[in-house]
């Protein structure tokens, strides 16, 4: 089956938003093994969109729209896809009575033009929104078939992963299954060099790399008539690339970095504190983004004057003196002040050059990440710019992602007891 994506919204070609739902479905349908060969996006435009949709069905077999949805008179994809199927849209009651019922939930008033996002085509697949208004449908006509979906990736990707991918499973006669492997400390082509062999013969399953800031994420896919033998397939290709990558792998559907870190402490009845300076915080967040986190963490402590290093950490005037903020005796001592002085059993700090200024004479991306506990102490020295000027936010965002690492490796130190939920 050959696929195409059109996503339709005025803010996509202006660059006021990026093409995420592109993305997104472009990944989720070669997992699928649906060949995607052209994406589209155009701006709420019915004439350009008529041609955009009666290009792309010339083409392909599935055509997957998402945006303009909504209830406003520029929200036209439904009545363009339909028209070019020849379609007629007609009332549906349940879709109506979904959004009622999510207004009434939210407290909104419905208006009377959101009564237009309940009319779908005759005998089509109505995709129920358990995130806000606008349904999804999938036509089909002429052996061609078209979902809309609604634009926020919000609303998208659920809908997609609860109800579109089941009916494309459908549609090709296979049903899929895929583990995700979570490697850190290792960049994307690295990783692809050392798989490359098994990436290019192994057609079931497919291993398919793609990188997050600061991580690799490999997704093994098979596909199978079901859960079992697709696990027989999974199995030994995950333990292949554990064989592989076995440093760098953190775990397998873990989730998150922070998600990782968070289970392995609480599995070890564990807790952590953060001393933080340039994350301003950022890896107490990211450690209380995760269900649970507060069995975890015990204090996430921001100190970015000198002073307060002292006063809340106990860093020593002198070593601030000698060595200077950003140090790795002073990361040291942050992450002992942090556990010692809230009683968790692990502190992590960091502390370094976001930039886009040196500071202390010391260059932008300089970062040190601490890690103190009974048993494991250790100061990791990073370099994390890249030279290609404001770099900010990916400094930190990066700097955060060690430490969380850093808390993830210390908990994993400690025996799992045997009764760990
Ligand atoms: P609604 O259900 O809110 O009425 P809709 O289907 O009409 O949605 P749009 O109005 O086109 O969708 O987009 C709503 C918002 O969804 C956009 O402002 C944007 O934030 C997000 N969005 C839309 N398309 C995309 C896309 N391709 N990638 C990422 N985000 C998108």
């Amino acid at each position: 089956m050959t696929g195409e994506i059109l996503c339709v919204g005025t803010e996509l070609l202006l660059g006021d938003i990026i093409n995420t739902n592109a993305a997104f479905l472009a990944r989720e349908l070669a997992a699928l093994g649906i060949g995607v060969y052209h994406q589209t996006v155009v701006g709420d435009n019915g004439g350009r969109l008529k041609e955009a949709v009666a290009l792309a069905l010339s083409r392909c077999d599935l055509l997957v729209m998402t945006g303009g949805l909504g209830p406003t008179y520029d929200d036209i994809t439904k009545e363009t896809a339909a028209e070019a199927l020849g379609q007629k849209l007609v009332w549906n009651q349940e879709a109506y009575d979904r959004m009622a019922a999510y207004f009434d939930c939210t407290g909104r008033v419905m208006s009377e033009n959101n009564r237009k996002q309940a009319t779908a085509p005759e005998g089509a697949v109505v995709f129920q929104n358990e995130n806000g208004t606008a349904p999804g449908i999938a036509m089909e006509s002429s052996g061609k078939i078209v979902v809309l979906l609604p634009g926020p990736p919000s609303e998208m990707e659920p809908m997609f992963y609860g109800q579109v991918r089941p009916y494309l499973e459908g549609k090709t006669g296979q049903t899929f299954f895929s583990r995700t492997v979570h490697l850190f400390g290792i960049g994307e082509s690295a990783a692809e060099e050392k798989l490359r062999d098994l990436m290019e013969a192994s057609l079931n399953p497919t291993v398919a790399p793609y990188a997050k800031t600061g991580e690799v994420l490999l997704r093994v896919t098979a596909a199978a008539p079901d859960k079992s033998q697709a696990q027989a397939l999974l199995t030994p290709m995950i333990r292949e690339i554990r064989q592989r990558l076995g440093q760098y792998v953190y775990g397998v559907d873990v989730g998150t970095l922070q998600k990782a870190a968070v289970l392995a402490l609480v599995e070890r009845g564990l807790t952590v504190s953060t001393a933080e300076s340039c994350t301003g915080g950022g890896v107490a967040k990211r450690i209380t983004e995760v269900p649970g986190s507060s069995a975890a963490l015990k204090a996430g402590i921001c100190t970015y004057t000198n002073e307060m290093k002292t006063a809340l950490l106990g860093v020593d005037t002198n070593t601030l003196e000698v060595h200077g903020a950003v140090s790795a005796q002073t990361a040291l001592e942050m992450a002992q002040g942090a556990r010692r002085r809230t009683g968790a059993q692990i502190g992590v700090s960091v502390t370094g050059v976001a930039g886009p200024q040196p500071s202390e004479g010391k260059p932008v991306g300089l970062v040190y990440v601490g890690i103190s506990s009974p048993w494991w102490e250790d100061v990791k020295e990073l370099h994390l710019a890249r030279g290609s000027g404001n770099e900010r936010e990916r400094v930190r965002h990066l700097a955060e992602n060690h430490a969380l690492y850093a808390v993830l490796q210390a908990a994993l130190k400690v025996k799992k007891p045997p009764d760990a939920p």
